[in-house]
């Protein structure tokens, strides 16, 4: 893993979310208030910006200018939490970067993410797809799985999570306040975390 294929995993994000921006709109609009997809479109353009402008030397720099960059430049819950995600990876990720390494930095970005939103497990938010990517990535570390394989397993099990979201009642964020209602619909941010996961499989191969 190196800093090229970190700056290549959000332009994939970028990428994705774009092509799937009015799908999470949508969602968000059945259970929010209709702008997660051009929330983190806009977002991940700007990302892209401050990577091009900042030429960063290192994969935690590439994380932190991206996770900074979300935080001051999306509005909305969305923004703060996948910026904390990315700043606290990038905190503490370890040169060379090694699967382990960064399976133990995703790790404390997930966990800066739900002390950050106070979510956990079932809460119907993006925790559901990120927790279960992180523990694809740490049983595929201790299975001694390749890179790719370990990535594309973290993907799918954040689609399995942010699947799972469908019968769950919001918790957390908007769609807590609608009670029962939020029932029977894909938490957003949990389907783009989904994206997110899915970039960094289709980079890494
Ligand atoms: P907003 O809800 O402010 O309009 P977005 O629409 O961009 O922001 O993002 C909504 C998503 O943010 C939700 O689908 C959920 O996944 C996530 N979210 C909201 N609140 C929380 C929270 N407290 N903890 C974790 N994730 C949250
Ligand atoms: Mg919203």
């Amino acid at each position: 893993m190196e800093t090229a294929l970190f700056v290549a995993w959000f332009e994939e994000a970028a990428r994705l979310v774009r092509a799937d921006r009015d799908r999470l709109t949508r969602l968000d609009a059945a259970i929010g208030d209709a702008d997660h997809g051009t929330n983190l479109d806009r977002g991940l353009a700007e990302v892209l910006k401050a990577l091009a402008e900042s030429a960063p030397a290192s994969e935690a720099e590439v994380l932190t200018t991206a996770g900074a960059t979300l935080i001051r430049r999306v509005g909305g819950a969305s923004g703060p939490l996948y910026g904390s995600l990315f700043r606290q990876m990038g905190k503490v990720l370890q040169t060379p970067v090694t699967l382990a390494g960064f399976a133990g930095a995703f790790e404390e970005g997930v966990v800066a993410v739900e002390r950050l939103g106070k979510a956990a497990l079932g809460d119907k938010t993006m925790v559901d797809a990120l927790a279960p990517a992180s523990r694809a990535l740490a049983l595929a570390v201790r299975d001694g799985v390749g890179v790719r394989e370990a990535l594309d397993q973290a993907a799918r099990a954040a689609g399995e999570g942010s699947k799972a979201t469908i019968p769950m009642q919001a918790r957390k964020g908007r769609a807590s306040y609608l009670g029962e209602r939020s029932i029977g619909h894909e938490d957003p941010g949990a389907a783009s975390a989904t994206l997110i996961m899915t970039a960094l499989a289709n980079v890494a191969g």
